[in-house]
C-alpha cells in the first residue's frame, strides 16, 4: 500500500544553510533505493518534506530522519494513503523557496507533481504545501528549545513516606498527585486518586466491588479523601475528587453529603472541586444537571475529566460547561512531534479561553511537551515529570529549570 507522511523542521544551529543542497543529495540516495520519492522544501530555516512510498519504506526512512540531529522541532503533521504518488520522479528533490518569487512559487511547486489528476489542487497534501509555502502554517508553530536547555530542580522520587496512617477498617486510601502552575512554582491543587489495599490502582478496586455498590462506595470514599486532606493541613489548597457521574445521580442526597463531609473535615466547599469523566454524563443528563446545579450553588467546582477521549467531547461543552477542563493524556503524549495532537489541543484553548474554562494539561512526562504546552499558554500541570502520586501523602514536586549556558 501507497503511504504519505509530511513532517516540518527547523534546521539546527550547528549546520549552515549553503550545506543543506549537500546533505539533501546525499540522503536522496538512500531514499530512492527505498522507493521513497517526494518533495523536500526548505525556506532557509524551516523543513516541509513529503514522502512517499510503501509503509514499510516511509516508515524506515521517517525513523532516519527522526534520529538525525541537524534538524529539531520535528513535527509530524500527516500520514495518509493514496492510490497513486503525487511526486514520481526519482530520489528527492530540493525545492528552495528562496529560489523563486513570492507570487510563482506555488505554480512552480505545481509544476514538479508528476500526478496527471484535476483533483490534485484539493488534495490534502497539496493543501499542506501551499499552507507552508504561502506561510499560513506559521500562525499554529510554535517552535520549542531543545530539552537539553533544561533540567528538574529534584530527582523525581515516588518514595514521598505516608504522612498519615488510615484506620484499620478503611477498604480504600487516596493517592495524592499535584496540580501545579509551573512557572509561579506553584502547587494550585492536589488531586486525591483512589486505591485498594495496599494501593491497589481505582480499576482494581472498583472491580472487587458489587456493581450494586458501586456508586455508593464511589460517594462515601470521598470522606477519606477529605479525612486525609485535613490531616495533611492543604490549607487554602484546592482538593480535586473524581466521581462517576452517576454516583451524583443514583445515591439519594449526594451532594448533601459531600457538602456535610466537607464541613465535617474542616474544609470549605469552595476549597473542593468534583472531577468527572464526560462519557457516563451523557446518558441522564438532566438528572446530571441537576446534580451540577446543587454543587455548584454550594460553591464546589467542576472539572471534565479525561477531556477528549471520551465520546461527547465538543458537544458536551455546547450544553455544559464546567469551571475546568482536564485534557486527557492520550493528547498530551508526544504533543511536541504530533501535528494533528497540537491542532486540537489549540482548538480546545480557543474555546475554552472564550468559555472562561480553566484548562490543566493531564499525563505531561516529558519537558517537551511541557515546552510545547506553555508556547501554546496552558497553565496548569499534571503530570510525572512535577510529581507522581503518594499514598496518603502530598509528594514533592520536580520543576524545570533553563540550565545555565
Ligand atoms: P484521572 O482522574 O484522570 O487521574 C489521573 C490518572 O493518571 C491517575 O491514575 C494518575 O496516576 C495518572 N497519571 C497522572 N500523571 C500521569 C503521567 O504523567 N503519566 C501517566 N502515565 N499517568 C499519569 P490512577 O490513579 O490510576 O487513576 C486512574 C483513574 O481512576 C482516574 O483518572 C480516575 O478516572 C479514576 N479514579 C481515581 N480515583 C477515583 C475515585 O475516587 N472515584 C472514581 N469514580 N474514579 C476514580
Ligand atoms: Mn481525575
Ligand atoms: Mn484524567
Amino acid at each position: 500500500m501507497l503511504s504519505t507522511l509530511i513532517y516540518r523542521s527547523q534546521l539546527s544551529d550547528s549546520v549552515t544553510p549553503e550545506r543543506v543542497k549537500a546533505l539533501v543529495e546525499h540522503s536522496s540516495i538512500k531514499n530512492a533505493a527505498a522507493e521513497v520519492t517526494g518533495i523536500l522544501l526548505f525556506d532557509g530555516q524551516h523543513f516541509f518534506q513529503v514522502l512517499e512510498g510503501t509503509v514499510d519504506n516511509v516508515h524506515a526512512v521517517f525513523e532516519r530522519i527522526c534520529q538525525d540531529d541537524r534538524h529539531f522541532n520535528l513535527i509530524e503533521l500527516m500520514r495518509d494513503y493514496a492510490p497513486a504518488r503525487r511526486f514520481g520522479h526519482a530520489g528527492m528533490a530540493l525545492f528552495d523557496l528562496r529560489d523563486y518569487e513570492k507570487h510563482t512559487v506555488v505554480d512552480a511547486l505545481l509544476k514538479r507533481v508528476t500526478l496527471n489528476d484535476e483533483r490534485i489542487r484539493h488534495d490534502r497534501v497539496v493543501k499542506f504545501l501551499r499552507s507552508f509555502v504561502e506561510g499560513r502554517d506559521k500562525e499554529t508553530f510554535i517552535g520549542i528549545d531543545p530539552a537539553s536547555h533544561w533540567t528538574l530542580t529534584t530527582p523525581l522520587t515516588a518514595d514521598v513516606q505516608p504522612s498519615w496512617q488510615p484506620q484499620p477498617d478503611q477498604r480504600c486510601e487516596f493517592a495524592l498527585q499535584p496540580i501545579v502552575d509551573a512557572t509561579n512554582r506553584q502547587i494550585v491543587s492536589c488531586e486525591a486518586l483512589i486505591r485498594g489495599l495496599h494501593g491497589a490502582p481505582p480499576a482494581d478496586y472498583f472491580s472487587q466491588l458489587p456493581e450494586s455498590e458501586r456508586y455508593q462506595a464511589d460517594l462515601y470514599s470521598k470522606t477519606y479523601a477529605f479525612q486525609l486532606a485535613r490531616h495533611l493541613g492543604l490549607g487554602e489548597l484546592t482538593l480535586s475528587v473524581n466521581l462517576l457521574p452517576m454516583s451524583l445521580v443514583m445515591i439519594d442526597d449526594a451532594v448533601e453529603h459531600l457538602i456535610q463531609q466537607i464541613r465535617l473535615q474542616g474544609l470549605r466547599p469552595e476549597q473542593v472541586v468534583v472531577e468527572v469523566t464526560e462519557d457516563e454524563i451523557i446518558s441522564r443528563f438532566d438528572e446530571f444537571q441537576f446534580a451540577v446545579q446543587q454543587l455548584k450553588a454550594a460553591g464546589i467546582s467542576l472539572a471534565l475529566d479525561d477531556f477528549g477521549a471520551g465520546f461527547a467531547g465538543l458537544s458536551l461543552l455546547a450544553d455544559f460547561q464546567p469551571d475546568k477542563v482536564k485534557i486527557d493524556r492520550k493528547l498530551i503524549t508526544d504533543i511536541h512531534r504530533s501535528g494533528p495532537r497540537q491542532a486540537i489541543v489549540l482548538a480546545i484553548l480557543k474555546c475554552c479561553q472564550a468559555l472562561e474554562i480553566t484548562v490543566i494539561a493531564e499525563g505531561v512526562e516529558k519537558i517537551e511537551e511541557w515546552l510545547w504546552l506553555e508556547g501554546a499558554g496552558v497553565r496548569y500541570y499534571q503530570g510525572f515529570l512535577f510529581a507522581r502520586p503518594a499514598l496518603n501523602a502530598l509528594p514533592a514536586v520536580s520543576w524545570p529549570v533553563r540550565r545555565p549556558k
